[in-house]
């Protein structure tokens, strides 16, 4: 049996009928009990009858790392929509775990199950301390029930500060955002994001316009986030692929080129050709 099967067989779905998995409930529980956290089934998005992704299979462990590389317009961005509920795929299945189907799902229904999304750009509040970031995200959570007006309790307090130090930014604290460089606007976003208990995170280019010591510094935060947290980062710099250390998926034209550790798609010919012999 193929790993696709026996994934499909772990998760339920019936490999001869796989558009019929699934409870009619909306969201359930996170059930990460067989150590999947992703699984993307055979996804299929076409716009205007061009396919972005093409029967894309995908499936993430729970508290890894993975990288996700490829040519422009493979595909990668796409991937992420469609996880996030932003694109709903014309087939294919995308599961959060063993039970919550991500495409019957709305955005901040995704977001409230513990799926945190970092864009290129950083959504911060530029007028408020890196503090006051980390202090509005928590807020702003779904999960947690305090009101903007609500005074912090010394636990948020103590979170805060932890994500601070982890993001780097604990010196930064009362400083107004929009002073920070790029790269620490960056980390605040991470943070904004952590506040959040996020069980998945997905970045696109997360180091595009750091230098190279905001992006190695950056490698060290995402190593000593998984195994609490399980990340999906798509980035082109190979030096920071690097230093991340886990699998590495080669998208191009929709789907799934190559997968191993980054010698291993670095040797193979087909990514060669397509995408590092540029
Ligand atoms: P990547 O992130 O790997 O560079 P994308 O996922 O952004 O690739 O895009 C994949 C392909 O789909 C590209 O050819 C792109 O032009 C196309 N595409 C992406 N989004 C849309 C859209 N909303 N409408 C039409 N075409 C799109
Ligand atoms: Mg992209």
């Amino acid at each position: 049996m193929s790993t696709r099967d026996v994934l499909r067989r772990i998760i339920g779905i019936d490999p001869n009928e796989p558009s019929k998995f699934g409870h009619p409930g909306k969201s359930r529980e996170l059930d990460i009990s067989h150590n999947v956290i992703l699984y993307l089934d055979d996804i299929t998005v076409s716009f205007d009858g061009f396919k972005a992704l093409n029967k894309l299979n995908l499936a993430i462990d729970v508290g890894e790392l993975r990288c996700i590389i490829g040519p422009n317009g493979a595909g990668k961005t796409t991937m992420m929509d469609v996880i996030t509920g932003k694109t709903r795929p014309d087939k294919g299945s995308a599961f959060f775990g063993q039970t919550i189907d991500l495409t019957r799902l709305t955005e901040p229904e995704i977001a409230h199950a513990g799926i945190g999304r970092k864009f290129q750009k950083p959504t911060i509040f530029e007028q408020h301390t890196a503090f006051e970031n980390l202090e509005l995200a928590m807020k702003t959570d779904k999960r947690v029930r305090k009101s903007v007006l609500a005074r912090l309790d010394d636990a948020d307090r103590d979170r805060i500060a932890e994500t601070l130090r982890l993001i780097r930014l604990d010196r930064e604290a009362d400083r107004p955002a929009g002073l920070l460089s790029h790269g620490q606007k960056q980390w605040l976003e991470i943070g904004m994001l952590l506040m959040q208990e996020p069980k998945l995170l997905l970045l696109d280019e997360p180091v595009a316009g750091m230098t190279d010591d905001e992006t190695m510094r950056t490698a060290e935060l995402f190593v000593s986030l998984a195994g609490q947290h399980s990340l999906v980062v798509v980035e082109h710099d190979m030096a920071f692929v690097e230093k991340l250390g886990g699998l590495v998926t080669v998208l191009h034209e929709g789907s799934v080129l190559a997968e191993g550790d980054l010698a291993t798609v670095q040797n193979d010919q087909r990514v060669i050709e397509v995408y590092l012999g540029r």
